[in-house]
């Protein structure tokens, strides 16, 4: 149910990979993380933006009703500081047939975040970061909570070497030890 990859932007990318295509379209709100429609656009994918508007509440209805294979949310919303409350993520999920993203790169920083979902959502996928709440951004560390399937699925695709360590302390540790 975890796969951990160099930061929650090398989840993202397998995400888009896995399920993202010129006839499989994902989506994604606007205005929300900008990598998003980058990592679309490298697969050469079809888009379905979905805007907020001046409210910046969560368009549950547009996006239960979205026809796109994967659909990207960050919650709480960069960059506008909105969360979107598990009621309305169930709402979404109860009706969307793709897979849901929620991108909690901030999630540390809100009241409450989608976890207990995970149990009842097969389709529902969590993203996580170290390099925010815990300030890492320089050790390249994120992880996805999801399904085993579809942790399977980007296990299969993923980099063939896994997360780095940290050469230098190895180093160090051997030196101390002889
Ligand atoms: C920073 C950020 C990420 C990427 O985090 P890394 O783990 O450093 O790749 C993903 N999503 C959102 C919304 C972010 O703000």
């Amino acid at each position: 149910r975890v796969l951990f990859r160099s930061g929650s932007d090398d989840i993202l990318n397998l995400l888009v990979r896995a399920f993202c295509g010129s006839a499989a379209a994902a989506g994604y709100t606007v205005p929300s993380y900008s990598l998003y429609p980058v990592l679309v656009g490298m697969q050469d994918g079809a888009s379905e933006i979905v805007p907020f508007d001046r409210t910046m509440r969560l368009p549950v209805e547009r996006i239960a009703a979205s026809r796109s294979r994967i659909f990207f949310l960050t919650s709480p919303n960069a960059p506008t500081g909105v969360a979107f409350a598990n009621a309305e993520l169930e709402r979404i999920l109860a009706a969307f047939p793709g897979i849901l993203v929620v991108d909690e790169a901030y999630a540390p920083f809100a009241d409450d975040d989608a976890v207990p979902l995970l149990a009842r959502y097969p389709r529902l996928v969590i993203t996580r970061t170290l390099s925010k709440a815990y300030a890492l951004a320089g050790i390249r560390g994120g992880y996805a909570l999801a399904h085993p399937e579809v942790i399977g699925l980007l296990d299969r695709l993923r980099d063939s070497y896994n997360v780095n360590r940290d050469r230098k302390s190895t180093r160090l540790n051997s030196s101390h030890r002889t």
